[in-house]
């Protein structure tokens, strides 16, 4: 279905980011992935894509605080692919403290890489994007822009921003074939989640299984985590023609998260 198309994912070395890149791959889309990591495994994985799903991929390791390398990624992805038809902003971080002594170092790292990215993504993409009247932008955003929790102040301030932007960037697009769409996952098991279970169980002076419980049991009422292939799957829906009103959503994938 995505035979022909180029896609960057940001923060697609690990996590939900990997699990994107997984289901875009085989769908049939080239790759061009990004993120940190072992240099050895991230060259692993990028060679270990393209024998699984025969596509083309390409690597980046442009860090997403810079404005400068996020738009040399998408000129690197133009260069290597072709063009870049589909952006996923996908790389994030977390950090929890109350607001009062949340530092203001960690403020500016968060939104710069949650949300300011996907600013410069969008703009170095959309030229290219609008001169074939095709694209999907799809910014992975959290049930933390639809509702808040405490400690996450930059988190949620930025996942929030996200979802305005989405709405923005789809107005402007509308008459285009270019759409732009948030998902908004609650609770998925990846290294970002589980250092805030290992967090939990280590202050709490419990096990890491009671402090998963006890996680998913406070906001996800489906008592299950979501999963990076679910997420993966329907940023293939909503690169697929059956999506393309669908534009300035913000989906939860969330175990009924938000529905309280
Ligand atoms: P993760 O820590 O497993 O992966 C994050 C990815 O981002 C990694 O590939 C990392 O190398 C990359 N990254 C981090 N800083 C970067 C930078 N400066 N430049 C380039 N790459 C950078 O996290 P995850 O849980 O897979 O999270 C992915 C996205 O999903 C994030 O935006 C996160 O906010 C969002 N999200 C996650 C959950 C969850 O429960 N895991 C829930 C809602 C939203």
């Amino acid at each position: 279905m995505l035979k022909g198309k180029n896609a960057i994912v940001t923060g697609s070395t690990s996590g939900i980011g990997l699990g994107i890149a997984r289901s875009l791959a085989g769908a049939g889309a080239n790759l061009m992935l990004n993120g940190f990591g072992d240099a050895a495994q991230i060259e692993a994985l990028h060679a270990g894509l393209a024998r699984e799903f025969g596509v083309k991929v390409g690597y980046s390791g442009a860090d997403m605080s810079k404005p400068d390398q996020i738009h040399a990624m998408v000129a690197a992805a133009v260069k290597e692919l072709g063009s870049a038809d589909i952006l996923v902003n996908n790389a994030g971080i977390q950090h929890t403290a109350p607001v009062e002594s949340f530092p203001p170092e960690r403020w500016d790292a968060v939104i710069a890489i949650n949300l300011s990215s996907a600013f410069h993504g969008i703009q170095a993409i959309l030229p290219g994007m609008k001169a074939r009247n095709w694209g999907r932008i799809i910014n992975i955003a959290s049930v933390h822009g639809l509702v808040a929790s405490t400690e996450k102040v930059a988190y949620v301030a930025a996942k929030h921003g996200m979802i305005g932007m989405t709405k923005v960037v789809a107005l402007e697009t509308a008459k285009t074939g270019i759409t732009c769409n948030a998902i908004c996952p609650g609770w998925v098991l990846t290294p970002l989640v589980q250092k805030q279970i290992d967090d939990r169980a280590q202050r709490e002076g419990i096990t890491v299984a009671q402090a998963k419980a006890e996680l998913l049991g406070e906001k996800q009422p489906s008592g299950e985590f979501a999963t990076p292939e679910q997420m993966g799957a329907l940023c293939v829906f909503l690169c697929s023609d059956a999506a393309a009103q669908m534009r300035g959503a913000a989906l939860p994938v969330d175990g009924a998260w938000v529905a309280q």
